[in-house]
Parts: structure tokens; sequence; C-alpha cells
């Protein structure tokens, strides 16, 4: 190493991650909740490669101005760097998110987690118009083809929107599962949602898994919840609810969380 190295890389040394940029974000006035979230996703590696990908394949973006555009441009730029370490300004980024939401455009503090779950909806919103447009560009193009796929065409309008499963969904998306079971016929009725968050209530020196635990945990359901039983088509007092969770964090690694013991109530 040089003697240009920064700080940090003769602080990493050896260690330093081969092909790795650390770069800070400027603030341009309590924009720390965007720099945390642009941070954090930046070392979301999985995320970052897929979006630099995207703009790759996607020449055209450096004139977008949309936030993915601005997003994508950010990541490309940082990646790129010939230094391994310094600071970047988010500039075009922040100015798009401000003429984007009236939420963000006050130089006041926000929520981070506000912030991150807009952004991802923004990402996959653009995501969505650009594969509708292409499929539209498509069966204009090729009127042969749509008459082939006559029958495809029309259940695709005619039935509900199908959801497109987006890299966001693939790096973000989670199941939960919410499983009740009757304490009467024992039948077990399951749920499935998915959620790109999930709320924890976080102990103090715990980690992220034991409050994953908690989260999943046994509930005995109450007379003001009592649950309607499908077999036994009636609703029952003493019912007990534990719900499981499936999360898949990206892409391959999959959580799952054990269903907990039951307890019996009356
Ligand atoms: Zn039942």
């Amino acid at each position: 190493m040089g003697a240009a190295g920064s700080k940090l890389e003769k602080a990493l040394g050896d260690s330093f991650p081969e092909g790795e940029r650390y770069f800070g974000l400027e603030n341009f006035g309590n924009t720390c909740y965007c720099n945390s979230v642009l941070q954090a996703l930046y070392f979301c590696v999985p995320f970052r490669d897929q979006l630099l990908d995207y703009y790759a394949n996607n020449k055209s973006l450096g004139d977008e101005d949309n936030l993915l555009a601005c997003l994508a441009d950010l990541f490309t730029q940082i990646s790129s760097q010939k230094k391994k370490t310094g600071v970047i300004a988010p500039k075009r980024f922040v100015q798009r998110l401000k003429k984007q939401n009236e939420l963000f455009r006050s130089y006041m503090h926000q929520d981070a987690h506000e912030f991150l779950n807009f952004l991802l909806n923004e990402i996959v919103d653009t995501l969505e118009k650009e594969a509708q447009a292409a499929k539209n560009d498509q069966e204009t193009s090729s009127p042969a083809e749509k008459t082939a796929n006559g029958p495809k065409n029309a259940h695709a309008n005619g039935g509900p929107k199908e959801q497109l499963d987006t890299w966001v969904h693939k790096n973000f998306q989670g199941i939960l599962t919410n499983e009740t079971r009757c304490l009467r016929c024992e039948t077990v009725t399951a749920r499935d949602e998915t959620f790109f968050d999930l709320s924890l209530d976080i102990e103090q020196n715990s980690s992220i898994t034991s409050c994953l635990k908690n989260f999943s945990s046994t509930e005995t359901l109450n007379a003001e919840d009592k649950f309607f039983c499908d077999k036994c088509c009636s609703y029952h007092f003493g019912l007990t609810a534990f719900t499981a969770t499936t999360i898949m964090v990206a892409g391959d690694h999959q959580l799952s969380l054990p269903i907990t013991a039951l307890s019996t109530c009356n």
C-alpha cells in the first residue's frame, strides 16, 4: 500500500476487502437518515450487485430522472472510484428525493425506516412500470404474436394483477406464516402474508434471532379474539394461536423459526 493510503486503509491493512470501496456520504442538512440507509443498502452486497447490473444493462438510465436511476448512478460512482476510501456527495439523489416527496423536502430530521420503505416501494414501482412498458412495446411491435397469445393475454387483462417478482422482492421480501390451532379439533389454519419489514420488540443485550423467537412465540387467544374454526364451523373460546415466521434474507438464506410448544387454556 502506497503512502497515499487513507487512515482507514492503513488501519485495515491486509484485511481491507478486495475490490471494496468505503466512501462517506456528504450531509446536505439533516440528511443523515438518508445517508445511513444508503450506506446500509450499499453494503447489502446482493442488492448492490443487482442494482449495478441493472444500471450496466440500461445505459439510457443516465438521462432518467427517477430515484432508481439516481441510486444506481450513485452506487456506480462509488464502486468505480479509483481510490479505496473517500467522500462522495449524493447530491443528485437527495435533490431528486426532495422533488419526489414533500416529506423529505425540509431540513428537519426524518425517520430512516420510513425513508427505507419509501425508497424500496419507489424502486419496485419504477421496475414494474418498466416491465409493463416493455410488455406493451412487445405487444404493439408484434401483432401476429399477440393473436397467437390471445387467450393468455385475455387472462392477463381479465384476472387479478400479477405481482412482478423484482430483485427488490428477491432481496428483501419475506413470508410471514400465521398459524392457529383449534384446541377442540386440533386443526391448524395457516395464513401467509408477504412483508418487506417486521416490527420487533428489541430487548437489551439480546440478539436479532432471540428477538425473532419472541416475535414468533405462542399466544393464547382470549375471548375477544376468539377464532372461527372451519372444521368445527363455529367460534371457540380458549384457543391457542402461534405464529411461525419464515424470513428470507438475500435470496438464499432462509431463517425458519420453529413452532413453540402449545399451551392450553380453560
Ligand atoms: Zn376446530
